[in-house]
């Protein structure tokens, strides 16, 4: 294991980290990416999926009104299990903090399979809600995928647990790249803490099993992810780290019918509508079995909790005000405002009349959940333009430097900041 002589420590390795760390090591740089979670080939398996994203108090937290906000722990972070979309990006917000990434995000976009998908990989769940949701008026349009459309197969389940089949594009593919490019990634490295001389970075201490190491390199960058990476922080000194954040909360909107059997392979987010002026979007939305029956079992309808193949989803989320605290150990307490929940109730609303004009009956939703936790190190707070901290050579990128309220699948704006970020510490100017 060469963990000396780096150039770059890289901490996390969701599409932030990963993306850094890849460009980094294009431009031949010595990149060091230490990872929490493992690096085992994916299989798709539940028990696999599951121990990576719905481990409760590490990657499932539950908030005091039992929200279930969830995360990947995994080499890949968050996108090894992500539904694969990708959403515009707003570039006006943030130009308006010195941030303008759309040269990045043209280059992301050449480079990615990114677009809506071939009519063949619309699943059954997907054409009928688009075809109620449009009869009664919706703008509901296919939504861009970050997936390799050339590789599906109609047997191929979707990779909600990860995808062996490499379909969909995650940021363990740009992890590989890196890899591959000489960079070094330790998994099982869990960060404690950046070490400091005077006002500068110079390493960071992480356990790996029961031991503890120091490493060092001339730049740090921490992309542990918008519950990571605050938590790192304030045990580093930076006690202002993980106040005031997002996590954009959603429920499923569910019903029954009698003559869709949905495969396991209907994609999630295959379409959908942005409702801005109303605050929240909605989308269609498949689950496997378990978080079927889990979610159906967490609003005591266990009657449905066997139901997946008969049922319709609809997925409303919401933009949360920016608000709450993370604990020293990254328990979250936020709390969703009358605001808040009335935005989805009203999204509830129109997601019940579409799914009753596809002929779903017994709607119900779920509890509250979240899987976009950010916001908790912003720029123009707690980081600069450049995503530097008031330290030297210490750096944030991830989706913790999202300066607003957010409320939109985040991943190729991350992915636009890791380019951007990459360029500045290479001194590459356009
Ligand atoms: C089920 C689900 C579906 C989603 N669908 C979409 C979608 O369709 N489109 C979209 O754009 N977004 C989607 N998202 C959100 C998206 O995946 C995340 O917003 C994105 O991955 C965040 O990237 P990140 O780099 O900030 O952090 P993460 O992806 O969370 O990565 C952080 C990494 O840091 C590691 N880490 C954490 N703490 C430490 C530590 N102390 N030491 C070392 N390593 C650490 C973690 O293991 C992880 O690998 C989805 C998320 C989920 C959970």
């Amino acid at each position: 294991m060469n963990i000396e002589d780096k150039d770059y420590i890289i901490v996390g390795s969701g599409p932030g980290g990963a993306t850094v760390a890849r460009e980094l090591s294009k431009r031949k740089k010595k990149v060091l990416i230490l990872e929490w979670g493992d690096n085992d080939p994916l299989t798709g398996s539940f028990w696999q999926g599951a121990r990576a994203l719905l481990f409760p108090g590490r990657s499932m937290l539950f908030t005091r009104q039992m929200l279930g906000l969830v995360r990947g722990i995994t080499t890949g972070g968050s996108t090894v299990h992500y539904y694969a979309t990708s959403f515009p990006v707003p570039f006006r917000m943030l130009q308006s903090y010195g941030i303008d990434i759309s040269y990045e995000v043209k280059e992301l976009r050449e480079e990615l399979p990114v677009g809506p998908l071939k009519d063949e990989m619309v699943g059954p769940m997907s054409k009928r809600l688009m075809e109620s949701a449009q009869n009664l008026g919706y703008s509901w349009k296919k939504l861009d995928k970050f997936m390799y459309q050339d590789k599906w197969k109609p047997e191929y389940k979707f990779g909600h647990y990860g995808d062996p089949h490499r379909v969909k594009w995650s940021a363990r593919m740009y992890i590989e790249e890196a890899v591959a490019n000489g960079a070094t990634l330790i998994n099982g490295a869990k960060v404690k803490k950046v070490l400091f001389e005077g006002n500068k970075a110079i390493g960071v201490e992480f356990t790996k099993g029961i031991k503890k190491y120091k490493v060092f390199a001339p730049k740090v960058i921490v992309s542990a992810g918008g519950i990571g990476t605050p938590v790192i922080l304030r045990a580093s000194g930076i006690k202002r780290a993980g106040y005031d954040f997002f996590f954009d909360p959603l429920i499923g909107v569910r019903g029954t019918v009698k003559d869709i059997d949905v495969p396991t392979s209907e994609i999630p987010m295959t379409a959908g509508v942005h409702i801005e002026d109303e605050g929240y979007m909605m989308t269609d939305m498949a689950h496997p079995f378990a978080t079927t029956a889990m979610f159906a079992a967490g609003v005591f309808r266990f009657h449905k909790v066997f139901s997946r193949r008969n049922t319709l989803q609809i997925m409303v989320k919401t933009k949360d005000e920016l608000g709450g605290k993370l604990t020293d150990n990254g328990g979250v307490r936020k709390i969703l405002d009358k605001n808040e929940k009335q935005k989805l109730r009203r999204g509830y609303e129109r997601a019940k009349e579409i799914l009753k004009d596809a002929g779903a009956k017994s709607i119900f939703k779920t509890q509250y959940l979240a899987a976009h936790p950010g916001g908790t190190v912003k720029v123009g707070d707690l980081v600069d333009s450049n995503l530097m901290t008031k330290h030297d050579n210490l750096y944030v990128c991830d989706c913790s430097v999202i300066p607003e309220a957010w409320g939109m699948p985040p991943t190729t704006t991350i992915i636009g900041l890791g380019k951007r970020l990459a360029k500045y510490l290479s001194e590459e100017t356009r």
